[in-house]
């Protein structure tokens, strides 16, 4: 594996970037090299995960915080393998209808450390219980869901109390034999120093000072089971690429009765063939003709919110901006309302008729040439 790139370097920022400049570099890397609008880019696949694994770590106050001093190996990224980041997301999910078994077959079998998923909890000795790690799963959306808000189902594997024992491991409960149902059990311990008594958590009821005739198969006497779930979310209007949703208690597994992780979704906004959504801004290039341009007219234009007829005056240049107040993005996501931006497009007809060669060759005849141009052909003359 080649060496990996410094973080900053992957999304063109600085070390001193806010996390507003990274998280904007991020979306902008995001929609540069999303592998669903690369297909015939062999390394956006490779540049979409180098980036989203460098926003993983620069997102976060206390991983920004390791990297900037240990670098690479302070987030756990180093070696060869490290890379994996989002790993298993890859190969992208239809939007809305996605699995992610193989990512959370790994963290079920436990010790997993890459750049992914893994920034809670962890590190847990084998008899205390402790909270499940949180799962970070990309999401794509269309630019339209982003825009007004949409309910999303998706499948994920969650591991949950047992159906068929309901949670105990096993049927028909009694005393346990070993500790007389009291959950502890006394052994003396001869040493040097004499003999002691010591009280231990009994072995074959785990303290719980009962035992199963029956344990239950379904589970194997765990009383929580993995399950492939499928879960509905409401995504509020005005998400954008790189925001993220929380859904509590379906990341990955508790460990000794500690209760699961959240998954967190992650969004990626695809784009609309017309409208350019810069933060919560809309621009549309509206395309004109030159004599619309000459003489200005009235255009009726789309917003997000339905068309609306604008005034186009008289002189319009290509380039020029007209705003709409209140008609870009209402997010409601951080509860702020964009503008949009009418870009102006001139275009010059590339055929025209004989009739109109004559009325536009009368034309040239007026004095028909701006200030600039006139001032340009002076200089043309005076540098000969
Ligand atoms: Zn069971
Ligand atoms: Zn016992």
């Amino acid at each position: 594996m080649a060496t990996k790139r410094d973080y900053y370097e992957v999304l063109g920022v600085d070390k001193n970037a806010s996390d507003q400049d990274i998280k904007s570099a991020f979306r902008k890397k995001a929609k540069e090299f999303h592998p669903d609008l690369n297909k015939d880019n062999p390394d956006a696949a490779e540049k979409f995960k180098e980036a989203q694994e460098a926003y993983s770590v620069l997102s976060d106050e206390n991983k920004r915080k390791m990297y900037d001093q240990y670098g690479h190996a302070g987030v756990g990224a180093g070696g060869p393998g490290g890379a994996g980041g989002y790993g298993g997301f890859q190969g992208g999910f239809d939007a809305g209808d996605f699995d992610f078994g193989d990512i959370f077959d790994s963290i079920f079998g436990g010790g997993f450390g890459g750049g992914f998923s893994n920034f809670g909890g962890g590190g847990s000795s084998r008899s205390r219980s402790a909270r499940g790690n949180d799962v970070l799963m990309r999401m794509d959306i269309t630019f339209d869901e982003a825009i007004y808000g949409c309910e999303k189902k998706f499948n994920v594997d969650v591991v949950e109390e047992c159906d068929s024992c309901r949670g105990a491991g096993g049927f028909d409960s009694e005393t346990c034999s070993n500790c007389h149902g009291s959950g502890t059990v006394t052994t003396q311990q001869n040493t040097i120093l004499g003999s002691f008594m010591s009280k231990t958590t009994c072995p074959e009821c785990n303290g719980k000072g009962r035992t199963f005739k029956k344990k239950c198969s379904e589970c194997n006497g765990k009383g929580r089971i993995k399950k492939n779930k499928r879960l509905t979310i409401n995504i509020p209007a005005g998400i954008n690429t790189g925001d993220r949703q929380r859904v509590s208690g379906k990341g990955g597994p508790g460990v000794n009765g500690g209760e699961n992780g959240d998954l967190y979704l992650e969004f990626v906004v695809g784009e609309h063939k017309y409208f350019i959504r810069d933060n919560d801004d809309i621009y549309l290039e509206v395309p004109i003709n030159m004599i619309d341009a000459i003489t200005g007219c009235k255009k009726e234009i789309p917003t997000l919110y339905g068309n609306v007829k604008i005034n186009i005056p008289a002189g319009t240049d290509s380039g020029d901006k007209q705003r709409i107040r209140g008609k870009g993005v209402d997010n409601k996501y951080n509860r702020h309302k964009g503008d949009m931006f009418i870009v102006f497009k001139v275009y010059t007809p590339k055929k025209i008729s004989k009739d109109q060669k004559k009325l536009i060759d009368q034309l040239s005849k007026t004095d028909f040439d701006t200030t600039e141009i006139s001032n340009f052909d002076k200089f043309v003359k005076n540098n000969d």
